[in-house]
Order: structure tokens, then sequence, then C-alpha cells
């Protein structure tokens, strides 16, 4: 398919008398469906309208899909550019105006739009819905083509791909007995005898085991190899157990460095002793070059292309354990030789890091090999997990200036490795905006409510050492588990207690935020420690809850009065003029008629009361002559016109009444003065 040609298809505008086809549903976009012949094949062009753009007397389609057999293209009217964008994609651009939400389906305007797309895709109209037809065969093009470029990425790094040597006996070893540490296991069969048979799966020896040392599924000492194991009784191990873990390895290729990331997983069989199946899967191969930038590879995992390499723009990873060997290799004789990888993992041995973020911090920020030589290791993880965060260090000779570190506090904080670079940060911000806490309990405090800046708010009501006290004292006497105090170690601190903490902290601000909406007196410190903080809670929201709806109501009954006093003009000049031998129409007296009307005949006019009082539109009722009383049908009229006429439960009306609401349009026009051409 030409663009040029396509642009010689002229633009089909929609047409005012269409507009009585288009669906109630006003988000859906409207589709309707030409042939087009540019060639010697015929394309099949979808004009897409959106309703919201059609109301404003805008005829244009805001989008044009020419469809062939093999491919398809996408024409963005309003900013005439091209996109190979799918009918999928098209209503998510639609989606981004604000109309839906997802993939709600397009509605086809009209029967010969849903034939033409039948009959071009060769199925009998009534077969399958027409948008689906479309749908379908876009994703049949689209598949083919991403195979198609897979295949031809897959060629051109197959070569590159195969100069990487298969990973050795020891690295296997490595990720086998030590990455899965934890996944060490003496199985045995339970008996009634003095000794049980058992098999360790790390000496990978039979062991006798004394009745009565050991229990299921807990710690203990292989008597054979002296190692942590777990002793799992055979016939009550689960009968899927498997572990999994991801690692990675450093090398050197060619003047850069090579980042591997494999996946383990060791699964235990069946039968006793289970032994257990070891899998060690490459995912991922990134080289970093001396300016540390990244070149991606992933393995294909699609049916068919299994295990072939590709290149990708990803270069987002999760934090793995890093092989310990082969790291002073892999960086010798590049830029990264100094980088001290090896010295931080010698010492934070079985922890999770971002080997090729520690190196692009490296590359961004050498000091790094000085910040680990000096133990900080917490400010290092948090420079290796954002390599980016470099550029907030000050360039200087010495600690203080390049962390900017200001008081003698904060260096005692980060020379102990109990913070990083955003808790340092936040550290700082917490003193400088006033709470009076020593750092420790700063961190205690962090990691009990999050490094909120709310609570630099709440320290103004109440201290925050005291505030946490008080939260404590509540959380032993009505919540569950423990209270937590500011002097606790931050590691000691359960994830229960912080729950805890952190509700009763909730309900203790909403109970602040009442008392200032109340205008209760908020100088004292006592009032903010009542004994029970839930229940005054729940009293105050209840006082609150009342001052707002006395509010409302207030409001409501000056809009009332205000309503009656127009609504009695309007009964003046119609009441009683406008009727045939069988309807009249009479005004609404007050706002109270109009909500019971809607409540009566199950319908929404209740809410147009505001509407009507600032006159964009007037609500009348038509009611049986015989019964005057009793609600029959509502109208509103709106600029000369009556737009709606609702019965019960939204019912539509007959010819009878079709023809007394034109007359008393009219009327009502007349007896208004109403013109037309003036509004
Ligand atoms: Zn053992």
């Amino acid at each position: 398919m030409r663009k040029k040609k396509l642009l010689e298809h002229p633009v089909r505008m929609f047409r005012e008398e269409e507009l009585s086809k288009l669906p109630k549903d006003k988000g859906k976009p409207v589709v309707i469906a030409e042939l087009f012949s540019p060639g010697e094949e015929t394309v099949l062009v979808l004009n897409v309208y959106e309703p919201k753009i059609l109301e404003q007397s805008n005829y244009m389609p805001s989008y044009r899909i020419f469809q062939s057999s093999a491919t398809y293209l996408m024409q963005d009217i309003k900013n005439g550019r091209w996109r190979g964008c799918s009918w999928k994609y098209m209503l998510r651009a639609c989606d981004q105006l604000g109309y839906f939400y997802g993939y709600l389906l397009p509605h086809i305007l009209d029967h010969e739009s849903e034939k033409r797309i039948a009959e071009y895709f060769g199925k009998p109209s009534e077969a399958d819905e027409a948008f689906w037809l479309v749908y379908r065969a876009q994703g049949r093009i689209l598949a083919r083509k991403n195979e198609r470029r897979k295949r031809r990425i897959c060629e051109v790094t197959k070569e590159k791909m195969e100069l990487v040597p298969p990973v050795g006996k020891d690295f296997l070893r490595w990720a086998e007995e030590e990455r899965l540490y934890w996944s060490r296991f003496v199985f045995y069969r339970y008996a009634r005898k003095k000794q049980m048979r058992g098999w360790c799966t790390c000496c990978r020896q039979e062991v006798l085991i004394e009745r009565g040392t050991v229990r299921h599924n807990k710690k203990g000492i292989c008597p054979n190899c002296k190692k942590q194991v777990t002793f799992i009784a055979s016939g009550r191990k689960p009968r899927q157990m498997t572990h999994v873990a991801k690692i990675s390895k450093l090398e050197c290729a060619d003047g850069k460095i090579l980042y591997r990331e494999f996946y383990i997983s060791k699964d235990y069989g069946g039968i006793f002793p289970h032994t257990w199946d070891f899998k060690c899967t490459e995912e991922m191969r990134w080289y970093l070059d001396a300016e540390g930038r990244i070149e991606s590879y992933r393995r294909c995992i699609e049916y068919g292309m299994v295990g072939k390499w590709y290149r990708s723009r990803k270069t987002y990873t999760k934090a793995t354990i890093l092989y310990p060997g082969g790291i002073l290799e892999a960086v010798s004789k590049t830029p990264y030789q100094y980088c001290a990888l090896s010295d931080y993992l010698k010492a934070n041995p079985r922890e999770k890091i971002y080997p090729v973020g520690y190196l692009q911090a490296y590359q961004k920020f050498p000091g790094l090999e000085y910040l680990v030589k000096a133990r900080l290791y917490k400010i290092v993880w948090d420079l290796m997990e954002l390599p980016g965060r470099t550029r907030n260090l000050k360039t200087g000779r010495d600690l203080r200036t390049v962390l900017e570190i200001k008081t003698k506090q904060e260096m005692e904080l980060v020379r102990n490795n109990m913070v990083g670079l955003n808790d340092l940060r936040n550290v700082q911000k917490f003193i400088a905006g006033g709470v009076k806490l020593t750092s420790e309990e700063l961190l205690c405090c962090f990691r009990l409510y999050g490094a909120d800046e709310e609570l630099l708010k709440d320290n103004q009501y109440l201290p925050l050492k005291k505030l946490t006290g008080y939260l404590a004292s509540q959380v032993d006497r009505f919540g569950t588990g423990r209270g937590c105090r500011l002097d606790q170690k931050p590691e000691t601190i359960e994830n229960q207690e912080i729950d805890e903490h952190r509700r009763f902290l909730g309900l203790w601000r909403d109970f602040v935020r009442f008392m200032e909406e109340l205008h209760y007196e908020t100088k004292n410190e006592i009032l903010f420690t009542p004994y029970d903080v839930h229940k005054e809670h729940d009293r105050l929201y209840k006082e609150y809850e009342d001052m707002r709806n006395k509010k409302k109501q207030a409001e409501q009954r000056r809009k009332d009065r205000k309503l009656k006093k127009y609504l009695a003009e309007e009964k003046s000049l119609l009441d009683g003029k406008i009727e045939n031998k069988k309807f009249q129409l009479v005004v609404p007296e007050s706002g109270a008629e109009i909500r019971r009307e809607g409540r009566l005949l199950g319908h929404c006019v209740g809410s147009y009361t505001d509407n009507v009082l600032s006159g964009q539109c007037q609500i009348y009722f038509i009611r049986k002559k015989e019964e005057p009383e009793k609600p029959y049908y509502t109208v509103e009229w709106k600029k000369g016109r009556i737009v709606q006429c609702r019965g019960k439960k939204n019912c539509g009306y007959n010819k009878e009444m079709e023809l007394f609401l034109k007359s008393a349009e009219k009327k009502v026009n007349r007896l208004k003065k109403f013109d037309e051409k003036a509004a």
C-alpha cells in the first residue's frame, strides 16, 4: 500500500442524517467501512469517528484505517500522521481522550458497513461480528511481522553469542550448592526403631538418625557433613518441592565486561531418597563498555525459537547473587580495574546486588572504591541500585563534602553503616524540619511509619517521641501485639507491629483533622492523647458528619426558597393555559415536588432542580385531566424545545402524547415569549 495512493481516497464525512443511528453509549467510537481500489488490490477503509467530536458538529473522522490482506496502516487525520498501528491501539488512542476505559468495542454504524467488512474477509455477514474479523486479521499480520523481525535479529546476534563459552563446572557446583544454600535437606523415613534411615542432599550420603533428636521441617545438623540442614520426613514432604533463584556472573569479552544472568531451579523428586533435578538456564547477557553503556541481549522463549538470542532494549533487572569467581579477571585491563567490587562481595557474601549498576556507579563516581574500603556498604548499595544517584554527590576530597554531611551525629550514622543515601537525606530533612530526636530515634521512626513528610506536620501537634509513645500505649491497650518505643533498634521491629502503629497513626491523624474542622482547641498537647483514640475518632466523626449535613441542609433550604419564587412566576404565566381534551401541563410548585415526581415515576428528574434554578432548563408535569394530582409524564424544556419526555421508569410515549407535546411546545414558547433566534 502506497501512502500517496491511499491519500487519493476522499475523506468520508459523517452525514447529519446519520446522527440518529449513533449508539446510546456515547463512549463508543463509530465506524463506517468503505472499499477502495488504488491498484490491483482492493483495500478496506475503516473511518473512525468519535462521538464527542461529532457532537461539536465536526464531521471529520478522527482516524482512517487502511486494511489490505498483507498489512494495515492508520492515518491520524487530526495531525496528518501515519502509523502502522492496529485497531486495538487505535482504541487505546481514543481511550487517552478520556472516553472510556480499556478496549471497548467500537460501534459499526450500519448494516452495509458490516456487510462490506464481512465480504472483504470472505465470511458470511451474520457469521461473525465485523469488529472481530478485523481484529483477528490484524493479529495474524502482526504475528507474522513479529516472527520475521525476531528471526532477522536472531540471525544477526547468532555469531556474537556463539563466541561466549559455556559456563564451567565450578560455576555450576557453586550455583547448585552454595547459591541455594538454604535448599539442603536430610530426608528421613520415620520408623519406630531407635535409628532411622536418612539421606543428606548436601553430602549426598546415607545417614543414620537417632529417633527423637530431629523433628519434621525443623533445622538441624547433618550427622555426616555437619552442615546446617532441614529435616524432612519422607512421608510428609510436599508433592511439589522446587527452589528457584537468579544468579549472575561477570566475564570479559574483548575489552568489554560481559554480565550473564541465569535462572536456576532445584526440583526434588517424588520417591525416597528424593534426589533432585538441577536446571540452570541463561536468560540475559549485557555487554558493558568503558563509558558505562549497556548492550543487552535476551533469550527467546517463543515456541520454535527457544534459546535463540535477540537484541533487547531492556536494561533493568532484579538484584541477583553474583558468582564470586573470575571477577578480578573480568575487570582487569578495563577502566573498572580498581572498582573494588570483589571487596564488596567478600564483605557481603550471599547478598543480592546489582553488579552492572555497581560498575556504572563506579564509572560515574570513581570514589566508590574508597566508600567500599571505608566499609560504607549501605551508601554503596544505594548507588548501585540506581547509579543515577551519583549525580547527587558533590565533588570533593573528603566524605563530609562528598555526602554533604553537616553534623557529627550524621557522620556517626554514616560511619556506623546505619544509613544509606536516602535515609541520610531524610534524617537531614527531619532535623531541619524541627524534629527533636536523635538520629537513632529517627531511623526507628522511619522504620515504623516510613520517612513520610506528613510526620513533620504531626510533629507540630505532638512531638514524634510523645506521639510514638502514645500510639504504643494504644497498641498495647486496644491493638494486637506489642507497641514500639523509639529507643528500640529498627531491625527488631516486626512487620505486624509496624502495621498496628500505622493503623493507629491513621486514626489519630483523622482525629486531629476532625478537631481542626470542628474548631476545637488545638493548643494543648493533653487533648491529643485521649484514652481511646478509636472511640474518640468515631465520636468526632459523627459530630463532623452532623455538621456537614447541617450545612448541606441549610444550603438546600436556601436553594428551595429561591426555586419556589421562580416557579411561582412560571406558574402564573403557564398554569391552566396549556391543555387539550385529555392532558394538561402543570408547572411544579417547589423543588420538593419535583423530587417527589421523580421518586414516584422512578426517574431522575429530582437531580434537575439545580439546572432549573440556574435557568438552563425547565421542568413541567403532564397530567391526565381526570387525575390532575397523579404524576403521569415529566418533560424537560430547554431553549425552546421539549428535549425529554419521560413516564414511569423512563418509558416512552405514544402518538397521542406526541401531538400534545408538539402543541405544548409551541404554546410554552409563545407564552414565555421565547425567541429561538435570539437564544
Ligand atoms: Zn550431610
